[in-house]
């Protein structure tokens, strides 16, 4: 779908301006036609615009372009800040309606003269070192070569998060190996230290409201130098949940000076590891996910985590290239493996194995598949039963109260 030939005409004392939408291919019109002009009128009294206003024409030009199938070019330019929100709409357009609806892409310039800092606005992430906010860094740099956002400019490691403050063994290699990787992407790491999740502990749950209020308070900090924040995303929009951030919830984290996003529930686990691999190779090479860090271990490589990680680089094909799991026998590390029942609880961890194994499926390979179909099938197993008791128990306990 093309939108084009904006105009801006007084008429009759009202302001009209409209646009036409074309249908490139076989689509039409409920008239039949392939274009359609629309627009909207006000009184000149009221505003008169003095530039062209493309906006709020891509964004009624969307829904048709995804109805049609048909990707979304414009002749004009939109607003930096509206172009990356459009990304997310059109994923939850499709989760919404994916038999009505296809996901486009959008061809269209952004116009940089309402930022601040134009195209070299400053742009901050959270960087742990994990697959999410590697792939903030990398996507950033994808759109950026497109013209349509500014790259990550800033990196932002907290000590006091997952590493305590006590650690400072732990911390200090962390910061040392994030700090070489960053210098890839030619960034620094900045290192913030905070107590919060000190005081937090025993009244403020780590993944209700615990870490997304503090991430989103230290985001707050530089908010007069720093005008857009990217919180790293865990899940596809549908499969959300309630939790410590969420594409519901960082959002409104926002305020005058500063755009905090959840980036990006558009996007799963596995094609984040590959955008990465594509825009930004050298990052992952020190990819640091454990939690566990056994013996002040980078990595531990026997974790949940740290398995589940290198499962999904190898089903892609790239785990070789990447250091900080070097020395560790995945295929053999995975031979007796059980997803614990914590993993089978929440949901979204069975379903990441789930992905690796259809993965590694499409690409045929066969001595991942061979140990990880016992693991998903011991754990669908698992997880059905587990299901079957909760509704037997609920079933009871409502049958008790009648
Ligand atoms: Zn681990």
């Amino acid at each position: 779908m093309r939108v084009s030939i904006y105009k801006s005409e007084i008429v009759a004392g009202d302001v009209k301006v409209s646009a036409v939408l074309t249908f490139e291919e076989s689509f039409r019109f409920s008239d039949g036609a392939s274009s359609a002009e629309v627009w909207f009128s006000w009184p000149a009294s009221y505003f008169l615009p003095e530039r062209e206003i493309w906006d709020p024409f891509v964004m009624i030009a969307l829904p048709f372009a995804m109805v049609a199938g048909e990707d979304l070019s414009v002749e004009g330019s939109i607003d930096p800040v509206l172009y990356l929100n459009l990304l997310e709409v059109i994923s939850i357009y499709h989760w919404y309606f994916p038999g009505k609806t296809r996901e486009v892409e959008i061809k269209v310039k952004v116009d940089w003269s309402a930022k601040v800092g134009g195209a070299n606005d400053r742009v901050g992430t959270f960087f742990s070192g994990g697959v999410d906010s590697l792939f903030n860094v990398a996507d950033m740099k994808r759109l950026h070569k497109m013209g349509v956002a500014s790259l990550v400019s800033d990196l932002w490691l907290v000590h006091g998060m997952d590493i305590r403050l006590s650690d400072s063994g732990l911390w200090e290699t962390t910061l040392s190996e994030l700090s070489d990787m960053a210098s890839m992407e030619g960034l620094d790491v900045t290192p913030v230290r905070t107590n919060v999740r000190e005081v937090q502990r025993g009244i403020i749950g780590w993944t209700d409201m615990g870490f997304g209020s503090i991430l989103s308070a230290v985001s707050k900090l530089f908010s007069e130098i720093v005008p857009t924040a990217l919180i790293g995303s865990y899940d596809l929009y549908k499969y959300c949940v309630p939790h410590a951030s969420s594409p519901q919830l960082d959002p409104f984290w926002s305020c005058s000076r500063q755009v905090v996003r959840h980036y990006t529930s558009r996007v799963s686990r596995m094609d984040k590891i590959q955008a990465i691999h594509m825009n930004a190779p050298g990052l992952l090479s020190k990819v640091r996910v454990c939690w566990e860090n056994t013996d002040g271990q980078y990595n531990c490589g026997v974790c949940e985590k740290c398995l589940r990680t290198q499962a999904q680089l190898y089903a892609l094909g790239i785990l070789d290239d990447v250091s900080s799991f070097e020395g560790f026998d995945l295929l053999g590390n995975l031979k007796g493996f059980r997803l614990n029942s914590s993993a089978l609880g929440n949901g979204y961890t069975l379903r990441f194995w789930q992905e690796i194994l259809d993965v590694a499926l499409e690409n045929s390979c066969s001595d991942l598949v061979r140990v990880l179909s016992p693991i998903l099938k011991d754990a669908n197993r698992r997880a059905h039963y587990a299901a079957f008791k909760r509704s037997v128990k609920t079933a009871i306990r409502s049958g008790l109260s009648h």
